[in-house]
């Protein structure tokens, strides 16, 4: 497995693969790996002849320097599951690397990066969008991966690769959880033991309200409210949005329609959890 801190290393590396014919698949992690980033990775194998990962800490989607400051952080761990699974190549480029003295362009899609997760962490998913375009750009790959998990960012993902007519398929991945439902993250382990035990409420509220509005013709408003009030009072500090939304505008919704989503986001001791899940009606 090649390690690279270089975008022309990169580029050299995926131009041979590319002279060869071989397909390549694209997977960009924060690091502090766990089983949901590995699953990307999983299927990027099975489908692709190449595969990278990337490891890159992105400033640009942090709007607290204490929330950038304490992302967890295992490169020699992320380093042996990558290897472990056959990774070809991880790119892990220093900061100067990817936001040179006086970078100053941004990728935004009015619609998409302005609410959810936009709202609530202002200029978050400018940065994630315009961090990816640049991954894309710099690796070039046939395919990228990205997990159902963090929902608007693989719906603004793959607006931009088709608004930028970027030659990229972008691929979702089915969010992994724990046996409780708790959604995999890096941030699971900043939580406190009695946190963890509320934690998988997040997801149970959306298995329940996804049942409950699986008829369309049940209004939203009330039970979304209810639900709310519930996980306050189940010990979160805070519910940054509990909504129901068109899955591929993000636009909110008053009933269930076919292509509805619930978006949750809550903070417990400090520390900020999302979620989502389809509505079937
Ligand atoms: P991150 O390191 O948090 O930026 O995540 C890197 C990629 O892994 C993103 O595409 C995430 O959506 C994806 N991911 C994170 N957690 C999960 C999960 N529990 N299941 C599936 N994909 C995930």
């Amino acid at each position: 497995m090649r390690c690279l801190e270089r975008v022309s290393e990169l580029r050299a590396m995926v131009a041979g693969w590319r002279q060869a014919e071989e397909s390549v698949g694209l997977v960009p992690t924060m690091g502090a790996l766990h089983d949901g980033h590995l699953a990307l990775v999983r299927q990027a194998r099975a489908e692709c002849q190449r595969v990278i990962a990337t490891i890159f800490v992105n400033p640009l989607q942090f709007n607290e320097s204490t929330d950038l400051q304490s992302y967890p952080r295992d490169q020699a761990g992320d380093l042996a599951k990558f290897e472990a699974l056959d990774v070809d190549a991880v790119f892990m480029p220093p900061l100067d690397e990817v936001y040179p003295e006086g970078f100053a362009t941004k990728i935004t899609l009015p619609g998409l990066t302005d609410c959810l997760c936009g709202i609530h962490r202002p200029g978050h998913m400018d940065g994630v969008a315009t961090v990816v375009a640049k991954l894309l750009i710099m690796a070039a790959p046939d395919r990228a991966y990205f997990g159902e998990k963090d929902y608007q960012q693989l719906l603004i993902v793959t607006r931009m690769a088709r608004d930028l007519n970027l030659p990229v398929a972008i691929v979702g991945v089915v969010t992994v959880r724990e046996p409780d439902g708790l959604a995999l993250s890096s941030r699971n382990l900043l939580l406190s033991a009695e946190n963890r035990e509320r934690a998988p409420r997040l997801n149970q509220t959306l298995r329940d309200l996804a049942e409950r509005l699986a008829d369309d013709r049940t209004p939203a408003g009330p039970l979304l409210d209810k639900a709310r009030e519930d996980l306050l009072a189940a010990g979160f500090e805070a519910i940054d949005y509990l909504d129901l939304r068109d899955a591929e505008t993000l636009r909110t919704l008053e009933h269930a329609v076919p292509k509805a989503r619930l978006f949750v986001a809550g903070w417990l001791g400090g520390v900020r959890l999302i979620d989502n899940l389809p509505i079937n009606p």
